[in-house]
């Protein structure tokens, strides 16, 4: 194996055994062999030719802000995109590497006047995780914005239009194709007045404050809202607000989240949901469906 990382050291920084509870927001998670950054698109080619060759599992993550990753070991390599962190505006066009931080662009959007990103700018996310999971907030996601997606499949680089994606509430494309990657994509904005998208960015974000638990590591909401009805209260219905196993707890403030409260495992996260889903069933017949993603179970 040894030489297997001095392979991966030709394509970018390397790290070796780091805990995956340090690259997710909840703060859970186990052991990765190696975690790569490569340096750029050509680099990731070829690291990903190293891992094909090599028969590594592999996975890519962003800011780890829609993962509930198993305590124990991932014996593969973790690849993370903060090196493509590259973006330029072009006219009322916004191209972004996928490692850009989904905030600091919405923020850089509306200095140019530019409006369509205000709902993601509380959304802790690269440009590759929105895209994947199709992120959204207040009735917009990123494929209202998204024109292309650049993305790296079966050897090769090529622009998928927003059409290809395949994009549903919180679904897309990427998420029935695991292997492939997103390098970049294209958004389109339109012209608006910078102080009006600052207000209706400040005022999300105070309501953000105020709704969510922000104080506590966290994966945003655990369930996807089935069609006719928020999880939130059907969570609040089976009387869960504040329940906790372990350190993993229902929110009091928001009972769509649940955060670790301390030293949270996998184990009591997944026992926690599996208990909400239980009880709702029970109570209203309706499964409830988990909007975070499992890794490494
Ligand atoms: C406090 C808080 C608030 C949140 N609010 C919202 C919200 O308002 N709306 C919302 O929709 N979500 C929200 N979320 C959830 C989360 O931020 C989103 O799901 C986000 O899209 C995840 O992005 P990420 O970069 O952290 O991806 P990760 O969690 O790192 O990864 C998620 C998935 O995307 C894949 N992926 C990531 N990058 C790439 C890439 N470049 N190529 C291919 N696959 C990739 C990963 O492999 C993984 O399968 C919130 C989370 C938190 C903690």
């Amino acid at each position: 194996m040894s030489d297997f990382l001095e392979l991966l050291k030709e394509f970018g920084e390397v790290e070796c055994d780091i805990p995956l509870s340090t690259m997710t927001t909840l703060r859970i998670g186990g052991p990765a062999s190696y975690v790569v950054y490569p340096e750029d698109s050509v680099s990731l080619d070829a690291l990903m030719c190293l891992i094909t060759k090599h028969k590594m599992p592999y996975k890519v993550i962003g800011k780890g802000s829609n993962l509930l990753c198993s305590d124990k070991p991932f014996h593969g390599v973790v690849i993370r995109l903060d090196r493509f962190d590259h973006y330029f505006f072009m006219e009322d066009t916004l191209v972004a590497q996928a490692g850009c931080s989904i905030i600091a662009l919405a923020y850089q959007a509306m200095k140019n006047g530019l409006s369509g990103l205000e709902f993601a700018s509380g959304i802790p996310a690269t440009v590759g995780g929105v895209t994947f999971m199709n992120a959204g907030a207040y009735r917009s996601s990123i494929s209202d914005v998204i024109d292309g997606v650049f993305i790296y499949r079966n050897g090769r680089y090529e622009w998928l239009d927003n059409r290809e994606c395949e994009f549903g509430y919180r679904s897309s494309i990427f998420q029935r194709h695991p292997d492939w990657i997103i390098a970049a994509v294209r958004i389109r904005l339109s012209p608006s007045d910078t102080s009006e998208i600052r207000e209706l960015m400040e005022s999300r974000r105070e309501r953000r404050m105020n709704s969510q638990p922000l104080n506590y590591p966290s994966a945003g909401s655990v369930f996807r809202n089935p069609d006719d009805i928020p999880a939130w209260k059907l969570i609040e219905g089976i009387g869960f607000r504040g329940k906790r196993i372990g350190d993993a707890m229902v929110s009091e403030k928001h009972v769509n989240f649940i955060v670790n409260a301390g030293n949270a495992s996998a184990e009591d996260f997944l026992t926690l949901v599996n208990e909400i889903k239980d009880q709702v069933e029970q109570k209203y017949q309706v499964r409830l469906h988990m909007e975070v993603e499992k890794f490494n179970w």
